[in-house]
């Protein structure tokens, strides 16, 4: 069978790929640690595992409404409007519930996006925006944010990447996978440049919104006067350990947006299933302890990781300020060479480690610790590492790392 173009030019997505990979070198009797993949290891909270069960029993086995279970769209909008620090700043149905997150940016984009429209990415960023921009048929327009910046989006740069032809924004914060987090300030100073573009629409991912070691994390909901121009994205699967349940939603005032964004989500899915919907709902109605007491795990392993990256040769390292990924600069190894008797060389015509996705392969096949390269991210003198396991995994993993590292010459 051919393909079609507009799927031929998909990329496969390098977390799942590289997670992929590390589950069959496991099962293939190796001793891989993985750190590619970012979802929580903690267990799903007992009260939502308890609400499945319970949503089985009512038979909640049946089609619902395409945009969501009136329930939970009310919770969701309730979750977003606090976090924004304004009481129902959002309602029921200006809340749109899809099958994981990933799902509702897709549909936004779809919904938003036509050909040729840019869409401006600032890098470095999730592995599936660009993917998704393509699909719709837009153009990818990436901009470069920096360590030394904090790989924070400046005014500056934003307003350079704007043309008539932008149609949207995308921003992640706290942000995969370098963990920056945008502080208020940070957002209003965008926001002062978007004011000036009434054409850009900003979808704001908001993902790891519950996962930031700074306080609360500021949310672009705040920005009342672009309200009418917001998309935010939200889910279950960080903050609530549900990566399997596939809950996400959008959250969006503007109603001709809803209306399409639902057309289009019933002629694809019908609706998301109804009993991860039941559960999600009462996870956020739930006590948010559990959120928090997962935060703090996660606060703890960012120190550690931290202070175990520091000393690794070749490495510069920014302490994440949220999200669970450490994004190392390598450019201190590129060039170097592994040893002669190495896996890596073994399987390769070179031990030459030219770039990031070779020192990936080099720290998987030698190391047996998977990592994802930064040019999955746009940005090829970085490597992600997920902290999303046991400090006893993570010490091990970066004592691996550090073996490893120090064999290159
Ligand atoms: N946005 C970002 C930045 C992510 O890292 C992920 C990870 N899966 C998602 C969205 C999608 O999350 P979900 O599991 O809800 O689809
Ligand atoms: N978002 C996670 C990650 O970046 C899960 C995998 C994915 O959906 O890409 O690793």
């Amino acid at each position: 069978m051919i393909v079609s173009e507009r799927i031929a030019q998909i990329s496969a997505s390098p977390t799942l790929a590289m997670a992929a990979k590390a589950v069959a070198m496991k099962a293939a009797g190796e001793n891989i640690l993985s750190m590619s993949l970012g979802e929580p290891d903690f267990p799903t909270p007992i009260h939502v595992k308890q609400a499945v069960k319970d949503a089985v029993d009512a038979d909640l086995s049946h089609y619902g409404p395409v945009p969501g279970t009136p329930g939970l769209r009310a919770a969701a909008a309730k979750y977003m409007s606090a976090w924004a620090g304004k009481t129902e700043l959002f309602a029921a149905e200006d809340i749109i519930v899809s099958v994981g997150a990933k799902q509702s940016i897709c549909n936004a984009i779809e919904t938003l996006v036509g050909k040729g429209d840019e869409v401006i990415l600032p890098t470095p960023c999730w592995v599936s925006y660009s993917e998704m921009v393509k699909l719709a048929e837009g153009m990818p327009v990436f901009v470069r944010t920096t360590m030394d910046n904090d790989f924070i989006l400046t005014p500056e740069v934003l307003e350079a990447a704007i043309t008539p032809r932008t149609k949207v924004l995308v921003l992640c914060t706290p942000n995969n996978p370098t963990g920056a987090v945008y502080s208020a300030k940070n957002i209003d100073a965008l926001a002062e440049v978007l004011l000036r573009y009434p054409q850009v629409v900003i979808i704001a991912d908001e993902i790891y919104n519950q996962i930031c070691y700074t306080g609360t994390c500021a949310s672009w909901a705040s920005k009342t006067e672009l309200l009418d121009r917001l998309v935010i994205v939200n889910g279950v699967s960080k903050a609530f350990a549900m990566t399997g349940y596939r809950i996400g939603w959008l959250a969006c005032k503007d109603k001709a947006f809803i209306k399409a964004c639902t057309r289009l989500q019933g002629q694809q899915i019908t609706c998301a299933t109804m009993v991860a919907q039941y559960a999600a709902q009462k996870a956020l109605e739930g006590d948010l302890g559990c959120v928090a007491d997962m935060t703090k795990a996660f606060e703890r392993r960012r120190d550690l990781i931290v202070k175990l990256a520091k000393d690794i040769r070749g490495w510069k390292v920014r302490s994440p300020k949220g999200a669970f990924y450490l994004f190392p600069d390598v450019t201190g190894l590129l060039g170097m060479y592994a040893p002669a008797d190495s896996a890596y060389a073994k399987s390769r015509n070179t031990t030459l480690v030219a770039n990031a996705d070779d020192l990936c392969e080099y720290l998987l096949v030698d190391g047996h610790v998977a990592c994802v390269s930064g040019s999955a991210f746009g940005e090829d003198t970085c490597i992600r590492l997920s902290y999303a396991c046991s400090e006893r995994q993570i010490a091990e993993a970066m004592q691996r790392i550090r073996a490893a590292v120090e064999r290159l010459g």
